[in-house]
């Protein structure tokens, strides 16, 4: 929706807000097989990706979420080899996951090529890492995927998709968390992109007593900021099979060999940091 020719506006009904970004001009537009996908170009926020209305990544806030989708779950695993990625099509998160040395395999199943093809033309810098020999596509629905893997290949499993609707429906789903946990070893994390505390709790709590009921032993929201998503307060949801998400390398995360922009083992530790309304609505521990 847009304000006049000048504004790109993402209306958020059941916030009953909007948030809205001064464009310059559309670069792209087209149907993919599975969903609209546009690309402007903003004022101060650099590029924009939007699918199906939603806004998806800017240049300027990105690193905020890709960060916060890899680092934690990466620390928290005593040794992270093998990782998939579901979704993540614009590559931002696979090029934070390749940045950790200890990482041998890095597979990102994304369901439309075309967001991965446009972000290489729009978003090259998310891409640089695409040449790495450790990274792997395949184009394909993740949910099937999940479905149909090795049992205990994986280490740690990152769910970089869009809201839970459309193809993404059944990435929220308990039926899903449970291959993911048999797709795991006996040490392994999920992390899940889980949307805003302030407007999703309906989504929010589901998706810890699915990911609970599946036999994650523990579940913890990330929150982190991210300007350019309803509310601007966003989360990632981790769960653990044989891991404690709520403890990390943080020796390892402070003295890590690569820079990042948002990260650090300070941010980590204050994103573990449970507000008291979800504490409650997630009957977790205190203190946790
Ligand atoms: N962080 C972004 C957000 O929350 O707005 C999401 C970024 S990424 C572009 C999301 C990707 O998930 C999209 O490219 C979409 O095609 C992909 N996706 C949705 N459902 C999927 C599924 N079932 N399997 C694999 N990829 C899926």
């Amino acid at each position: 929706m847009t304000l006049d020719s000048h504004w790109f506006t993402e209306v958020c009904e059941e916030g009953g807000s909007a948030f809205s970004l001064k464009i310059k001009c559309k670069l792209h537009e087209e149907q993919s097989d599975y969903q609209r996908i546009e690309i402007y170009d903003t004022e101060h926020f650099g590029k924009l990706m939007v699918i199906d209305g939603f806004i998806m990544l800017s240049t300027l806030d990105n690193f905020l979420y890709h960060e916060m989708m890899s680092h934690p779950a990466l620390f928290s695993h005593p040794d992270p080899r093998r990782v998939v990625i579901i979704g993540g099509g614009d590559c931002g998160t696979l090029r934070e996951v390749l940045r950790h040395p200890a990482v041998e395999h890095a597979l990102q199943v994304e369901i439309d090529e075309r967001v991965t093809r446009l972000s290489e033309t729009y978003f090259p810098e998310l891409c640089s890492a695409n040449d790495d020999p450790r990274a792997e596509f395949f184009f394909g629905d993740g949910i099937r995927w999940m479905r149909e893997a090795e049992p205990g290949s994986v280490d740690v499993i990152i769910v970089d998709s869009t809201d839970p609707i459309g193809p993404a429906k059944g990435l929220f789903t308990e039926a899903f968390y449970r291959d993911c946990r048999q797709a795991l070893g006996e040490q392994g994390l999920i992390v899940q992109q889980s949307e805003s505390p302030l407007y999703h709790m309906d989504i929010i709590g589901p998706m810890h007593a699915a990911m609970r009921a599946a036999g994650f032993d523990h579940t913890l929201s990330l929150h982190f900021p991210q300007p350019v998503y309803p509310s601007g307060w966003w989360t990632a949801t981790l769960g653990g099979k044989g891991v404690d998400p709520r403890q990390f390398r943080s020796e390892d995360a402070a003295t890590r060999s690569f820079e990042t922009r948002y990260y650090n083992a300070d941010i980590h530790r204050a994103a573990l940091a449970q507000p008291e309304f979800m504490r409650r609505a997630l009957q977790l521990e205190a203190g946790s």
